[in-house]
């Protein structure tokens, strides 16, 4: 039997217990919880068979009651004696992607990313479009090429035109870009026909992960109109491993920015779901964006509100992403072409002046939240390297 030490400031104390999917030398991923720098298999420790699967999915399915119940047993497991065996250093572990991705919607509710990229994107025209202030816009990404953190990122090449040139052509982005996004993980899904209230999103979603949305800004910039992002976007979206549960995010709780015009009665929320959390943005182990989620318009709630309100069934393992996380200031900005302000005002990194991704870079992506009782809690890093594009 083996006693947890848990430090009182450890971002992955009692208040968070995240859950993700790892291994160890030569066994099978299955899932983990992280209590502060150990990884206990919950297969092993309480001897239940949905815990020894490669992805969380078997478990979110079973609903939120359960999810309360095993929250609770989870309490009582790691503050008493642990077997010896269910607990690993996690410097010793392999992450994997904690989920089986079912579909992929990303967001774009950030008042001032949207408001920073229509004056990039479309400078002559007002900076949000029409419909922005009434309903979460998003679009339906690439469930498949989402990544576990850690995964290489290869440039993708495509056709690119810039405005000062004749004709497109095809070969490597010259703008690649990050995009620092939370993501929300579906638990329990909805039936076709159906619909989710924004007083239901508990009832649904398990917990949340961090999410760098990588972006080929110039492939962007072409195809986009009229039917918004593609191949852009599609090549690779990484994900953090641990999934931050709903149930540990309660004290970090706050009220969305005034919504005006008020919104149609189906996004209204009683209790709104803002969330108070802090993300860093390191380039190349230097700090260039301090993200405030709370910042966010429009809520996750509102945003799986709005993805099922045409009666879309959800199902377990959907993951939607707020769309980049940006503040009123520039170091707050989630994204490099906003942070360099379309590449004409580049950032020092390193004392070098950059602006968009090279090959070898590396983007970590970290968040930390208030937890229960004062705490803290973390949500690790999602991580990514560039590699060169395959010629
Ligand atoms: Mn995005």
């Amino acid at each position: 039997m083996t006693q947890i030490t848990i430090p009182a400031d450890s971002p992955f104390g009692l208040a968070n217990l995240p859950y993700g999917v790892f291994s160890t030398p030569g066994t099978a991923p299955r899932v983990g919880v992280r209590v502060a720098d150990t990884v206990v298999d919950l297969a092993a420790a309480l001897g239940d068979d949905v815990f020894a699967r490669p992805s969380l999915n078997a478990f979110m399915a079973q609903g939120r009651e359960r999810w309360v119940e095993v929250r609770e047993r989870l309490l009582d497991l790691v503050t008493g004696d642990v077997p010896g065996t269910a607990v690993h250093p996690v410097g010793t572990v392999t992450m994997h992607l904690p989920f089986e991705v079912a579909d992929y919607v990303d967001f774009y509710a950030s008042e001032h990313h949207a408001s920073n990229l229509g004056r990039l994107f479309r400078p002559d025209s007002e900076p949000l479009m029409p419909n922005w202030k009434h309903l979460p816009v998003g679009y339906h990404g690439r469930a498949g090429t989402v990544v576990a953190s850690g995964t290489d990122i290869v440039r993708p090449s495509g056709q690119r035109k810039a405005p000062d040139e004749a004709a497109p052509s095809h070969g490597p982005s010259r703008r690649l870009d990050i995009e620092a996004e939370v993501g929300f993980v579906v638990g329990t899904g909805s039936a076709l026909g159906g619909t989710v209230g924004t007083d239901e999103f508990d009832r649904h979603v398990f917990g949340a992960v961090l999410v760098n949305d990588w972006s080929a800004r110039d492939i962007q910039a072409w195809e986009y109109v009229p039917l918004g992002p593609f191949l852009g976007k599609s090549f690779a979206t990484s994900i953090s491993p641990w999934v931050v549960p709903l149930l540990a995010l309660e004290a970090a709780r706050v009220a969305t920015p005034p919504q005006d015009p008020e919104p149609l009665p189906y996004l209204r929320e009683k209790n709104p779901w803002g969330l108070d959390l802090d993300l860093v943005v390191e380039w190349n182990g230097q700090v260039v964006s301090r993200p405030p989620y709370r910042e966010m318009y429009w809520s996750p709630a509102q945003m799986l509100a709005h993805m099922t309100v045409n009666g879309a069934s959800a199902r377990t393992g959907d993951l939607f992403a707020s769309g980049t996380v940006s503040g009123p200031a520039k170091d707050q900005r989630g994204a490099f072409i906003e942070l360099t302000w379309g590449g004409r005002e580049p950032v020092e990194v390193n004392g070098e002046p950059r602006t968009f991704l090279e090959d070898g870079d590396e983007v970590v992506i970290s968040a930390t939240a208030p937890g229960a009782a004062g705490t803290r809690i973390g949500f690790g890093e999602v991580r990514g390297r560039v590699l060169p594009a395959v010629s």
